[in-house]
């Protein structure tokens, strides 16, 4: 293991000492914890004779100017992630990204000569929306694509304003989008982010280390079916208009479009995480049933595909049923493919420190989500053991943390000498 791994992986289980419990991570966005962690990252930043900036969004910037005798020194390569966890989490959500780049400015500040480019650590404001339910709040503003008026009314559970919570925080919601001014103000080059997993693909493969090749699109909706409530006792199955039977057998086709649609390298998910009949009695056939339909795939084609296949289903199901259908729209996110050179440079760095480079595409949505629409990215992401996250159980084997680490570690190096190449 080199000294450079070694002492994030010490740096992270200083900051889960300081900032969890015994049930987990504490640091959820815009509370005391979350302000202590940054507290925290604020003094590493100051040891390596650095400082942080905080934007208007509430993210937090350090950055290493590239040598002024450089051409290039006012291009720009941002990494980071968010140190904010959802309530009770896991210590590497967020945190190893974060964490990583702080090594990553540390041996770049320590260095006799500069960086040909400037190098710039990120840590994004409430990657989670654990409490007012709008995850990368931070990384969207500096994109551009957050929505003041779909924020301004968010509540918390004990009915607090997110935008009081901002303003707790130094952050005024109406100067939010001055964080995309400042953005775009840079000529920045290149976004990459080092994260755990958080499923079980790495482990079941054996692997430490995985490529991440893009993040999924997502396709949410509800979809509604109306039959007729009746006696359960008099009724005759064939006389029937069975809500449930209908969006039951509507689940099990969706988990076969899913299947279908799933290639080696190229899997897609598909999940009904909602079932809500009426009038809800032992003794009455359900004429309603309400279920949630989430699929997820990389490539846009294949998604709207199995989106169009979705809702044929059910519609020939409900025909089949005596029923009617109806679809709501939840939810829309476009699928995210990284950087095709990013990519390649990423594959080298896995394989020069571990031999070989999977690939996989990652479920769940980061903040290099919303930087891919904007600017070349990729990400690194370290296995997760049992695919356990957002929970206290979330770890990581050492070992893969650490080639993980220094695969990041080489990855912003071939990316430093790529994007100071460049014309
Ligand atoms: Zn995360």
């Amino acid at each position: 293991m080199t000294t450079e791994a070694r002492r994030v992986i010490a740096d992270l289980k200083e900051l889960k000492a300081r900032t969890g419990t015994e049930r987990g991570a504490q640091r959820v966005a815009w509370g005391p914890v979350w302000r202590d962690a940054r507290a925290w990252f604020r003094g590493k930043v100051a040891e390596i004779g650095l400082s942080v900036e905080q934007d208007a969004a509430g993210n937090l910037w350090v950055t290493l100017a590239g040598a002024a005798s450089s051409a290039t020194h006012e291009r720009v390569i941002a990494f980071g992630s968010h140190l904010d966890c959802v309530p009770s989490g896991g210590w590497l959500d967020g945190c190893l990204g974060v964490v990583t780049g702080l090594e990553v400015l540390r041996q770049f500040a320590k260095a006799a000569e500069r960086p040909p480019v400037t190098l710039k650590l990120v840590d994004w404001a409430d990657e989670e929306g654990a409490r007012f339910g709008r995850s990368l709040f931070g990384s969207a503003a500096a994109a551009g694509t957050l929505k003041l008026e779909d924020v301004r009314t968010l509540k918390d559970r004990q009915g607090a304003l997110l935008v009081d919570a901002l303003g707790e925080n130094g952050i005024d919601l109406d100067r939010v989008l001055e964080a995309h001014e400042s953005f775009k103000a840079m000529d920045l080059r290149a976004y990459l982010e080092v994260h755990i997993e958080q499923g079980p693909v790495l482990e079941a493969m054996g692997k430490g280390t995985g490529v991440v090749i893009g993040t999924f699109g997502v396709e949410r909706h509800m979809i509604r079916f109306t039959g007729q409530a009746a006696h359960s006792g008099s009724t005759p199955i064939a006389m029937r208009r069975d809500a449930f039977l209908a969006a039951a057998e509507t689940a099990l086709a969706c988990r076969e479009i899913a299947k279908r649609h799933s290639k080696p390298g190229a899997g897609v998910v598909c999940t009904v995480g909602v079932v809500d009949v009426e009038p809800k009695f032992v003794t009455a056939i359900p004429g309603a049933c309400n279920i949630s339909l989430d699929q997820r795939a990389l490539d846009p084609a294949t998604l709207a595909q199995m989106h169009r296949e979705a809702h044929e289903a059910s519609e020939r199901i409900a025909r089949e049923n005596d029923v009617e259908v109806a679809w709501t729209s939840l939810l829309r996110i476009e699928p995210r493919p990284f950087d095709p050179r990013l990519l390649e440079l990423c594959e080298e760095a896995v394989r020069e420190e571990t031999g070989e480079a999977t690939r996989l595409p990652s479920g769940p949505l980061h903040d290099a989500s919303e930087m891919a629409a904007v600017v070349p990215t990729v990400m690194l992401f370290s296995s997760s053991a049992r695919g356990l996250s957002h929970c206290k159980e979330e770890d990581t084997p050492e070992p893969h943390l650490e080639a993980t680490i220094d695969a990041f570690l080489r990855l912003v190096r071939k990316t430093v000498a790529e994007v100071a190449k460049a014309t």
